[in-house]
């Protein structure tokens, strides 16, 4: 008898957690389930637990913020020390204050701030539990939290990962598929208009490779903004 021991996390197109190469996982998104936040949404994708809550807009009390002309958004990612298997130490590092950036910079376009001259928007992502892809799924649960709030806006902006595993082009990367894989490449979109407001890739790819993945991540996005969509109705229909 011949055993093969193999490590591959995709193996015969199949990836270890049973989806296909193409495949998000299951996902859950629940608006409107905080009372003292303007807006809010609950996102369970995978492992991650997430929470956001939105402020504004409001009049600015920051006054070096302040911009006569327009309103400005600010945000917050944080993870809890219980979100990852090592304790996180509490508190703001590199990694969170880069996320919360490029969220920033990712919504941003979607929302009609021009309207709200003197103000501010505030946006708290909480990363309860993380299992890979948190900025992605961060910025889909901001986005419900902010439409949620009422605030004007273009489009919901919606987030996916795409990566490589194993020479593979895979959706939706898990924190394992995300840890041992040669490539992540998250991105986030506005459906509507099919703009990219976030794009950023770590690993190793080849051009073709990095189309396929991008590619593949906006295809994860229109799936995920259908659940956004939903997610909305069903607030409001409540
Ligand atoms: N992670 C962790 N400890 C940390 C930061 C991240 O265990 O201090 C895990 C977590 O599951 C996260 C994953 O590593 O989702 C991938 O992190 P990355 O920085 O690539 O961001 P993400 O994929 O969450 O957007």
């Amino acid at each position: 008898m011949i055993f093969i021991i193999t490590n591959d996390i995709v193996s015969n197109k199949e990836r270890e957690d049973g989806r296909k190469l193409d495949e998000i996982r299951p996902l859950k998104i629940e608006a409107g389930i905080l009372k003292r936040a303007d807006g809010s949404a609950y996102l369970e994708v995978g492992g991650n637990k997430i929470l956001a809550a939105v402020y504004g807009p409001r009049e600015s009390y920051i006054r070096r913020l302040l911009r006569p002309d327009t309103g400005v958004i600010r945000c917050r990612y944080n993870m809890a020390p219980f979100s990852v298997d090592d304790r996180k130490r509490p508190g703001p590092d590199r990694r969170s204050i880069e996320i919360s950036k490029i969220t920033a910079e990712a919504i941003r376009p979607s929302l009609l701030l021009e309207r709200f001259p003197r103000s501010m928007v505030d946006i708290f992502i909480e990363i309860i539990e993380a299992e890979g892809g948190t900025r992605c799924a961060g910025i889909t649960a901001a986005s419900v939290a902010l439409a949620d709030a009422g605030i004007p806006m273009k489009d919901m902006v919606v987030g996916c990962a795409a990566g490589k595993v194993d020479g593979e082009i895979v959706l939706d990367l898990s924190e394992k598929e995300d840890k041992e894989g040669q490539a992540d490449v998250p991105v986030a979109i506005m459906p509507r208009t099919g703009e990219i407001t976030l794009l950023q890739s770590d690993g190793n790819l080849t051009e073709d490779e990095f189309d396929k993945a991008l590619c593949l991540a906006i295809e994860g996005c229109k799936q995920i903004s259908e659940v956004q969509k939903e997610a909305l109705k069903n607030r409001y229909e409540a």
